[in-house]
């Protein structure tokens, strides 16, 4: 008797047995459908015993053995129960996860579709960008090395230095050995220079392309073309690290330090980590690169668990990293939020026909919308958030729930019919811009006018052929664009992130300021960039002048550890919401005392969200901290098998092991 324990999408956290008839080929990894309740589901097998702790009697045969796809291997598996047990979810809800959604289902895969014709030839032929500088040179032969093994390498490189070109290079050694490479970026939409980029340096390997905006079908391809190992790169978000590759050579995590590699929900899961534990198994090397790695990252090769590689020039010659001033807004006043000296700047760039990135944090037209007679907002009716006047629709926006309103006529508690919208967004500045700059061709870009993939891409190609002689907007402008023509970039309200209780502010901050600068001066002409503030002499601002990432990570860490935060101790959230706050409190409160906490394990007492209610749901969350790894991970285990029978109906809970965002 051969009894298969299968994970199943189910929120129970075990496996469930089921009989395999004798010389039936099935094995772990297989997905196979199977009897539950009164239907049929897939489940993926994890093991194949002898025995059960079910009577045999009571045991049900599995239907099927789904022989569509290749079976998952055991590192696979192995990656999967790591992470279901790290993240204290269930395996099978961490199995079905991984898998795209029609893996999962009854209905059969796809067919291939007709291959369309690509030119045949070696996978491994690489169309060299550049002969390698000397940093690059240093990084690629440190890391080439290493192939074969697992080891960690830190790759600190300014913008534009050539990471890029060293992750290519090594990419081409990977696939050269018949192995498979998997690169891993924050987003993929808004950069479709990089996946053209990979398709350019190798016209003849096969790239399968992941994320999550995919259409099923085209995901389903792409997973399959990895996990046969058909694909010799996988280029993809974060959920292309759960992607099975039979012969994994090389992990690549690019801009390491981005907060869209963590899962804000189901699994988790942080794609970094995901990648470093991968590339363990697996036993090849994994680069991070990144201008401002995570201060966890920074901590870990200073404490030598991952090799250091430093690239500290810019890769073109004659480029150079652009300079950064501070625009002192208590000395100067800012007019419709731009002070003199950032206008005159952008004349002077249009003047010279050079583009101007002007960078606000904030979509919308005006973040508040008030009545200056009796001081109300206008605030959204299912969340403790006000609300943002947008000026496309001219109707109100929330930015937290997406619930709109039209504009009232008239203050609600007073009457008065004269309400102001106070503090900018983007389409404020662009209004504001087109007012001073009547003749130039002025590009808005934020997730308001940028839903469409295409047309997004389109307009960032445009950008980078000079299209365009200002443009404004959000974060979405600061990654990984090459934009030859640019070279002011002006930030308007930096100071909000300052002020915010966040210990991670001043880190992605100065991430953020680094990044966006770096867009400036990627050619001969040189960079500048223009921060409005009004703390000019703030060391965050003083080390981003100096371009000292080192000094800044240094004092950053003397602080963290002073006050006990990561990456000196490790944490998680328990986090809850429920209709009332009082059923949200009373939850956590109670929580805390379910399971006795060990020497060393700090449970510290339940907070509100600083906007508690959220779409109708009061939140709150309670956070637990220890300096030792396993004992946070034990008093994990046994909570969060504590916790589903403490919960009242009707609320809502979950853990976030590593969270990185707390409000
Ligand atoms: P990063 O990824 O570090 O921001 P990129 O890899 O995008 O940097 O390189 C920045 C620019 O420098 C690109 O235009 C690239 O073509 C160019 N470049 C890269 N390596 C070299 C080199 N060795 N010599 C000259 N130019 C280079
Ligand atoms: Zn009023
Ligand atoms: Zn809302």
């Amino acid at each position: 008797m051969r009894v298969l324990r299968v994970a199943l999408e189910v929120p129970v956290a075990k496996l469930f047995d089921y009989l395999a008839s004798e010389g039936e080929p099935v094995e772990a990894g297989d997905r196979v459908v199977v009897p539950f309740g009164t239907r049929q589901r897939v489940g993926v097998v994890i093991e194949v015993g002898d025995g059960s702790r079910v009577a045999t009697a009571r045991l049900k045969p599995i239907a099927r053995v789904l022989v569509d796809a290749p079976r998952l291997s055991a590192d696979w598996l192995e990656q999967m129960r790591f992470l279901a047990s790290y993240y204290q979810r269930p395996l099978g809800e961490t199995v079905a996860g991984a898998l795209p959604p029609r893996l999962r289902s009854l209905k059969p895969l796809p067919r291939k579709p007709k291959a369309a014709a690509q030119a045949s030839g070696d996978a491994s032929r690489y169309v060299a960008g550049h002969e390698p500088n000397a940093a690059q040179a240093q990084a690629i032969a440190r890391i080439g090395a290493a192939l074969g093994s697992f080891r960690a390498f830190l790759l600190h490189g300014i913008t534009g230095s050539g990471k890029t070109e060293v992750y290519l290079r090594l990419i081409a050694k990977v696939v050269a050995d018949g192995r498979q490479a998997l690169a891993l970026v924050p987003e993929i939409g808004l950069t479709p220079q990089l996946e053209a980029r990979f398709r350019e340096a190798f016209p003849y390997a096969r790239i399968a392309v992941l994320h999550s905006a995919l259409e099923d079908t085209a995901r389903t391809h792409a997973w399959l073309d990895a996990a046969r190992g058909d694909a010799q790169i996988v280029l993809g978000t974060r959920l292309a690290v759960l992607t099975p590759l039979p012969r994994l050579g090389l992990v690549v995590v690019d801009e390491e330090h981005d907060a869209s590699f963590k899962q804000q929900e189901g699994l988790r899961y942080s794609g970094r980590d995901a990648a470093i534990v991968r590339a363990k198994l697996a036993g090849c090397p994994v680069v991070l690169g990144s201008a401002t790695p995570s201060l966890e990252t920074w901590f870990n090769a200073g404490a030598g668990r991952y090799e250091l590689l430093t690239l500290a020039e810019r890769a073109v010659p004659g480029a150079k990293l652009p300079s950064v001033r501070t625009v002192d807004l208590r000395a100067e006043t800012a007019q419709h939020g731009l002070a003199a000296t950032v206008v005159e700047a952008i004349a002077a760039r249009l003047a010279r026909a050079e583009q101007s990135l002007v960078f606000i944090n904030r979509r919308g037209y005006a973040p508040v919308l008030a009545c200056e007679a009796c001081g109300w907002a206008a605030g959204c009716n299912r969340c403790s958030a006000r609300m943002v006047l947008h000026s496309a629709d001219r109707r109100l926006h929330c930015h937290h729930c997406g619930a709109q309103q039209p504009i009232p006529r008239a203050c609600p508690t007073c009457g008065n019919v004269d309400l102001r919208p106070l503090g900018r967004g983007t389409q404020r500045v662009e209004e504001t811009l087109a007012g001073l700059f009547p003749q130039a061709r002025i590009v808005r870009i934020d997730r308001d006018n940028a839903r469409r993939r295409g047309e997004l891409a389109r307009t960032l190609a445009g950008i980078g052929r000079g299209e365009g002689d200002i443009l404004v907007g959000t974060q979405m402008l600061a990654k990984g664009h090459d934009f030859p023509k640019l070279t002011l970039v002006c930030v308007l309200n930096a100071d909000s992130a300052l002020l915010s209780t966040d210990y991670r502010s001043a880190e992605r901050l100065y991430a953020t300021l680094a990044q966006v600068g770096g867009r400036s001066g990627r050619r001969e002409q040189p960079g500048e960039v223009l921060v409005q503030t009004r703390f000019p002499g703030h060391p965050m601002y003083q080390a981003l002048i100096r371009n000292d990432f080192a000094g800044f990570a240094a004092s950053q860490l003397a602080e963290r550890e002073a006050a006990g935060f990561p990456p000196f101790i490790h944490e998680a959230a328990l986090r809850a919401e429920a209709t009332t706050l009082a059923t949200t409190m009373a939850f956590l409160r109670s929580a805390a005392q379910l399971v006795e906490a060990p020497a060393g394990l700090r449970v510290y007492d339940p907070v509100p969200h600083t906007i508690t209610r959220r779409a109708g749901y009061e939140r709150a969350q309670l956070v637990v901290q220890s300096s030792s790894r396993p004992a946070l991970q034990e008093f994990l285990r046994l909570w969060s098998a504590a916790l589903p029978a403490a919960a009242p109906s009707g609320l809502r809970w979950h853990l976030d092991v590593d969270p990185i965002e707390f409000d």
